[in-house]
């Protein structure tokens, strides 16, 4: 690991940011009165602080200061049409206008049709919503558990599927010794964790051997077709068909996490591109057209464990605002959306994705530092709109896996995260911790303005190499 030293860098940049942003960094004491760290979801809580923004359409952002940005980050990588697509929003405009929207507390059609067209598109033979892809997993894992009658849950390391007690085990990786052994949270009992089996992803042989240990006694292995916190890649074909293989072999369920993947290149799972058909999948992000939307799906016979006259019930209820009318009908005009512009949204998406990943390296590339962009895959996916920067301290170091990219020890992790983050701030572009996603809405002068602007933040980061 090479020592390079940001703090000059670092406080030079905040000193300008400090600056240039002084309607947000007095909000920014205002929200700390309140809220820890000043907000509600730690990842938006940029330092020294967040820029707090004021309106957000199609590509681009403004903030209290009236600064102009150019968004990659989109709502979680949720926005796949862009911020507030008029589509969606007047959907829901006319809804408000009639006096409707809100949660009733009652069954209603639009969850029948929700569902009938996430079945469809995902091969799902039932579907039950709830309200985050963390209870998503959450109910998942429950569900495979109750109808395996096993205890132990396999994971990958690297692999993120919310804050919940079975999926904070092997996220962020420490180092050779302890590799993705580590628990991300206090308070989570070990009595849980102890149950949790890490596995690597893209690895068939750790996969094997895994397998072979514990295999009859694994409830399921959840894991993602496209692994996003762990470094943006797809699953080669190989690993993922023997994930069915051997779940299958050994009596455990597969479970495909797609609340990144599900409608991300496709009209429907991304599972189906590979041809497996998981147990259970659960989706998220996308499928609520911007609006808290969550759901499992997947085999009628394991979720029929959330019905009432399940012998071993799951109490998979979904909450108070699960299935809010307001945010079915978000995901209703969202999914039909994509379903019936697939030609269109997709292509458009792989093209400008490539341009996204072109400008950003070629900024590095050309001032002579090694970079890898990571999110698309030619030989699995049609084509992609994702990208993740990671800094090899060498040129000759190949970065294939999630103890790869996220190893300190391989790759710079603070150039990548808080250094380019507020870099590109400076320069009008939003990207967070190196990574993000084009949308419908970034149009070419969009990408000319991210390449102007990482161009620019590469001048100023080279001296401190
Ligand atoms: N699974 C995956 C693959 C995710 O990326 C995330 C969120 N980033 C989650 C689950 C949790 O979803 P949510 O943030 O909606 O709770």
């Amino acid at each position: 690991m090479k020592t390079r030293n940001y703090g000059p860098l670092l406080a030079e940049m905040e000193d300008i940011y400090r600056r240039r942003s002084p309607r947000s960094a007095a909000l920014q004491q205002r929200a700390e009165a309140v809220l820890i760290d000043g907000g509600s979801h730690t990842l938006r809580l940029l330092q020294p602080f967040p820029p707090r923004i004021a309106a957000a359409r199609g590509a681009w952002l403004e903030d209290e200061d009236g600064h102009s940005l150019l968004d990659f980050w989109q709502g979680h990588l949720a926005n796949i049409l862009g911020h507030n697509p008029p589509v969606v929003t007047a959907a829901l405009a006319e809804a408000f206008a009639a006096g409707e929207g809100l949660q009733t507390g009652f069954a209603d059609c639009l969850q029948i049709e929700v569902a009938e067209i996430l079945s469809r598109q995902t091969g799902s033979e039932a579907v039950r919503f709830t309200t985050s892809g963390t209870l998503a997993t959450m109910y998942a894992i429950l569900l495979a558990r109750a109808f395996t009658g096993r205890t132990l849950v396999m994971k990958v390391g690297g692999g993120w599927h919310g804050a919940q007690p079975w999926a904070l085990k092997g996220i962020g990786y420490r180092g050779d010794d302890g590799g993705f052994q580590g628990v991300e949270s206090a308070g989570v009992p070990a009595a849980v964790t102890d149950k949790v089996v890490v596995s690597g992803f893209n690895d068939p042989d750790a996969l094997r051997t895994h397998f072979q240990q514990v295999g009859d006694r694994l409830a399921c292995f959840i894991v993602e077709p496209f692994i996003g916190a762990g470094g943006f890649a797809p699953a080669s074909r190989e690993y993922l068909h023997l994930a069915r293989e051997l779940t299958r072999h050994y009596g455990a369920l597969l479970v495909l996490d797609e609340v990144i993947a599900g409608f991300r290149f496709r009209a429907g799972s991304l599972g189906a591109l590979y041809g497996v058909q998981p147990d259970l999948a659960t989706f998220g992000k996308i499928i609520g057209g911007g609006m808290p939307v969550s759901a499992v799906a997947g085999r009628r016979d394991i979720l029929s464990l959330a019905g009432r006259s399940a012998s071993k019930r799951v109490s998979f209820s979904g909450g108070t605002f699960s299935a809010h009318p307001a945010a079915l009908l978000a995901a209703r005009t969202m999914l039909t959306y994509l379903v019936e512009h697939e030609a269109e949204v997709y292509p458009h998406l792989a093209e400008r994705g490539e341009q996204a990943r072109q400008a950003l390296t070629s900024a590095f590339k050309e001032a002579g530092i090694p970079v890898v962009c990571t999110g698309h895959d030619p030989s699995i996916l049609p084509g992609s709109s994702m990208f993740m920067l990671h800094f090899p301290y060498d040129e000759s170091i190949s970065l294939d896996r999630p103890q790869d990219w996220l190893n300190p020890a391989l790759c710079d992790i603070e150039l990548g995260q808080r250094v380019l983050d507020l870099a590109l701030l400076l320069e009008g572009v939003f990207l967070l911790h190196g990574h993000g996603a084009v949308s419908t809405a970034h149009v070419e002068s969009d990408i000319e303005h991210l390449s102007a602007a990482c161009r620019r933040a590469v001048r100023r980061i080279k001296p401190f190499l």
